[in-house]
Formats: C-alpha cells, structure tokens, sequence
C-alpha cells in the first residue's frame, strides 16, 4: 500500500467512530476449535508480498503469519505458524489480542465467516430498525 492510502486509511478509521449510527452484526455462537480461522485469513489492507514485509516490519508480532496462496479473486491468504495440525493453538497463553478477540462480538460491515464455524452473525435487517422505532415512538 502506498503511504497515501495508508495515511486515508488510518484517516477514515478515525472518522468512522465519529459516524452517529452504525448499523451494527452481532456474532453470537461458539467456537468448535476447527482451526481455520488460523489457517485461512484475509487483510483488509495488504494486497501485496511487499505490503505484508512492511506490515511484517510495522508489526513484528505478524511475523508468525506468513502467504499460504491466493483465492480466485487474487486476494492473499495468509496462515499463522502456531496453528497445530488438529487446529489448535500452540502458544494459546501468549496469543494475540487480535486472536483473543477473535470473532469480535459486533462489528459494524457486512462481512462473513469460515463455512462450519461454530459462530454466527445476526444481521440487522432494515424491518428490524423499523421494529425498533416502533417501539420508541
Ligand atoms: S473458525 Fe470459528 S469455530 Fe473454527 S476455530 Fe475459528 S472461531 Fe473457532
Ligand atoms: S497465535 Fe494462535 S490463535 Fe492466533 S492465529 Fe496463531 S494459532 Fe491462531
């Protein structure tokens, strides 16, 4: 990423939690310890080998992720060297915030998660809103 984007990046992450209302997913569920949130992961912001070194250096705790391949649309996947083959965490107690909070128990894009995960996202749907102010009018 080039240092503009990244500067506009960091500048709209700012501004978002200025936004009045978000529309908001709760995740709800458990997880059933299948590992591959570990072994498959997306980036928002690195597209690139050279974004994830730099990413890399920014962040030295990133060095236990590395590129295991691309999907069909070019995306990188990244993995993380911890994951044991049965899916589990091999440095549990010194995991990652990033890994503890994981999945976040709101979060405010549409977004999805791995095919058999023990969570689950409600989606608040435009009627639903309307329930609501419904209920406050
Ligand atoms: S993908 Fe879901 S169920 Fe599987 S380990 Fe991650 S959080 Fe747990
Ligand atoms: S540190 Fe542990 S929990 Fe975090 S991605 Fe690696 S294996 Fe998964």
């Amino acid at each position: 990423m080039k240092l503009p984007d990244f500067l506009a990046s960091i500048k709209n992450e700012i501004l978002s939690h200025f936004v009045t209302e978000k529309i908001m997913y709760k995740i709800e569920g458990k997880c059933n310890k299948c590992g591959k949130c570990c072994n498959y992961m997306y980036s928002f912001d690195t597209y690139t080998e050279k974004e994830f070194k730099f990413m890399q250096f920014l962040f030295p705790a990133y060095k236990r992720f590395y590129i295991k391949g691309k999907d069909d649309m070019g995306n990188l996947i990244f993995a993380c060297k911890y994951v044991t083959p049965e899916g589990l965490c091999s440095v549990y107690d010194k995991r990652l915030k990033m890994c503890k909070n994981y999945p976040a128990k709101y979060i405010t894009y549409d977004a999805d998660l791995h095919e058999g995960c023990g969570y689950h996202i409600v989606k608040k749907t435009f009627d639903d809103y309307m329930k609501e102010s419904d209920k406050v009018s």
